[in-house]
This record gives C-alpha cells, structure tokens and sequence, in this order.
C-alpha cells in the first residue's frame, strides 16, 4: 500500500514479487527511513495455515514507525496485509519438519527529495519466502563473538526498534566475528559495556543450576535490547513449565564466571529465524570461555521442541498465539 501525507493509505493490492520502482533521491536510500518485521506462517497439522503472535509484530511495527516519525499502519491493516500474501501464497507453506513461510512486513519512505526530514510518501510492503529448517542437520551449538569495540545502539538512539539503520551498523562487527571463526556476535551495553545485551538477530537467555529447579534468566529490557517475541513467548512456557524466570541485568564477567564455576550450565539465543539455538562457545577479548560441556543443554532442547510445537499446531494453542489464515 501507497501513503501520502494528507491523504493517508491507498493502494493497497497484491501483486506479483518485481521490481520496485523508485527515483535515485528516494529518502529511505539516503537516510534509512525504513523499518521492518519477521515473522512465520506453519502448516498446521489440519491442514490450515497458522501465523504466530502477528499482533505483537504489528505492535512492535507501530513503534518503530513512532520512533522514525513514519505513519501509523493500523493493526487490521498489518494483519490484513500479512494474511492475504499467506493466504496468495498457501502452495509455498513447506509442510516439512520445522519448515516455514517467513515474511517480511515493511515500510520505507518513498518519497524523493535531498532535505533531512520526516518523507511525505511511505510503501508499505510484505514479501515472503519459504524457509528451511535453521538446522537441517539436527540442532547444534553456536560460537559467539563478544563485540567490545562495537554497540548496537546508544541509549537514545535506535536500539530497540526494528529499523534499517540498525542492522547496517551491525554488519561491520558480524564480519568481524566470522574473521575470528565465531558464528554470531553479542552486543554490550553502550554506556558501561560491561552488561550482555543480545545477538545481531537474536535475544540471550542463561540458564542456572539443572532438572526441575534450572532457573532462567534473560538481559532486562535496556531501552536498546530488541523485545523480541520469541523472548516473551518462551518466558511464558518456561513458566508453564515450572522453572523461574528472571529478566536483570548480566554482565559479561557473571557470564563467564558462571560458565567456569558451573552455575550457568546452558546458554542458548532465541528469534524467530532460528527458534532456539544453544550457544557453546563464547570469545571475547577479555577471555574465552564454553558454557557448559560445549553441547546443547536439555532446557535448551526442552523449551525449543515446547515452542515448535505450538507454532506447528502439535500441541492446543491454550494462549490463543496462533492466528489462523483464511
Ligand atoms: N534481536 C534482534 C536484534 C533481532 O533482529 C531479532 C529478530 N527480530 C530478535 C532479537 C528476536 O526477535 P523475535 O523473537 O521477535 O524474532
């Protein structure tokens, strides 16, 4: 769909995936007045299609909007939007273990003009994939490299809305962590760079002490972190299935110290692209460190089949978080 200031959105439509055209002065090439969403459709076991939690992207899209003074795209908009490219594409749902229809909710200034300031035209665009499984050789342990020269964000600044910029300053300090042979980076606080706060594409969750009593527990909201979906959901089952759950400040050295003294005895990220993935190995400047035995730890594995089943509708949906397309 097509915005205008003063005439709000038109245009709304489905059309087949091509070019965009756009002039060379479009203002979210130059000043990367653009924002997005990820989220999934599941082949559901009666062969409907099911998206997971959309309400809480097309909440999380309303705020980035705010944040990069863009207009509002109303929730039944959002929804409608996402619906009827899944409903266009059912043939594309891989029905497949773990397999999914990804999409791509997002909205970019459109208009053309040179001046720093809020565009008067918007897209708002969602395109779609199918995705594999994350890990189609069976669930296994990620490398991180802990970024001390770079931050995600400074308090203030974008941080905590999926925005375009963001990810751009996250490239250099990826590329930097594969250099070093480590799969994924992890960010610290802008201020002290001393507490952990998440992945390039993922939230961070530890796990202390073991069996029933394992606790969880996930960086606090810090203004920069992303709230990640994937985070709030798991923190509900995670409840449900009786262990506590904290979200408090950690920093690195408590990472460390707890991996080395076995009181942290899993570790694993989480985000809609990969679910749950345990992290093993951790490099940082101040000291490499394995949580662990290095492998994927039982809660870990616990919660990720736990989470898999609701999305694919192997379990009853008792939170009311999938939406039913069509
Ligand atoms: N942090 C960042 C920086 C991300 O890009 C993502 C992916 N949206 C996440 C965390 C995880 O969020 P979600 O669970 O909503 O996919």
């Amino acid at each position: 769909a097509r915005y205008e200031a003063g005439r709000g959105w038109y245009d709304a439509r489905l059309t087949q995936y091509g070019p965009l055209p756009m002039e060379p002065g479009t203002a979210a090439l130059h000043y990367a007045q653009s924002i997005f969403e990820g989220l999934k459709a599941y082949a559901q076991p009666d062969g409907s299609v099911a998206t997971f939690r959309p309400e809480a992207n097309a909440a999380r899209f309303a705020r980035s909007a705010d944040r990069l003074a863009m207009p509002q795209v109303p929730e039944e908009s959002f929804l409608a939007a996402v619906d009827a490219l899944v409903d266009a594409d059912r043939d594309w749902v891989p029905t497949g273990p773990d397999q999914t229809l990804y999409l791509r909710p997002y909205m970019l200034a459109s208009e053309s003009f040179l001046g720093v300031r809020p565009a008067n035209e918007y897209l708002f665009l969602v395109i779609a994939s199918p995705a594999g499984a994350y890990f189609p050789r069976g669930v296994h342990p990620v490398s991180v490299f802990v970024s001390e020269d770079y931050v995600r964000a400074a308090p203030g600044g974008t941080g905590d809305v999926k925005c375009a910029g963001n990810y751009a300053a996250s490239l250099r300090p990826q590329q930097q962590a594969s250099e070093l042979g480590c799969d994924q980076v992890v960010y610290l606080d802008a201020v002290e760079r001393r507490y952990i706060e998440e992945l390039g594409g993922m939230n961070l969750f530890f796990v202390l002490g073991s069996g029933e009593d394992a606790e969880l527990v996930t960086p606090e909201l810090s203004g920069t972190l992303l709230p990640g979906i994937t985070r709030d959901s798991l923190m509900t089952v995670a409840r449900e299935l009786g262990h506590r759950v904290a979200e408090r400040k950690v920093t690195l050295d408590e990472w460390r110290s707890g991996a080395l003294d076995g009181s942290i005895t899993e570790s694993f990220a989480c985000g809609t692209a990969a679910v749950i993935t345990p992290v093993g190995q951790v490099k940082a400047r101040t000291g490499d460190f394995t949580v662990g035995d290095g492998s994927s730890g039982p809660l870990t594995m616990r919660l990720r089949e736990a989470l898999l089943d609701i999305q694919h509708g192997r379990v009853a949906d008792t939170r009311g978080w999938l939406h039913r397309v069509g």
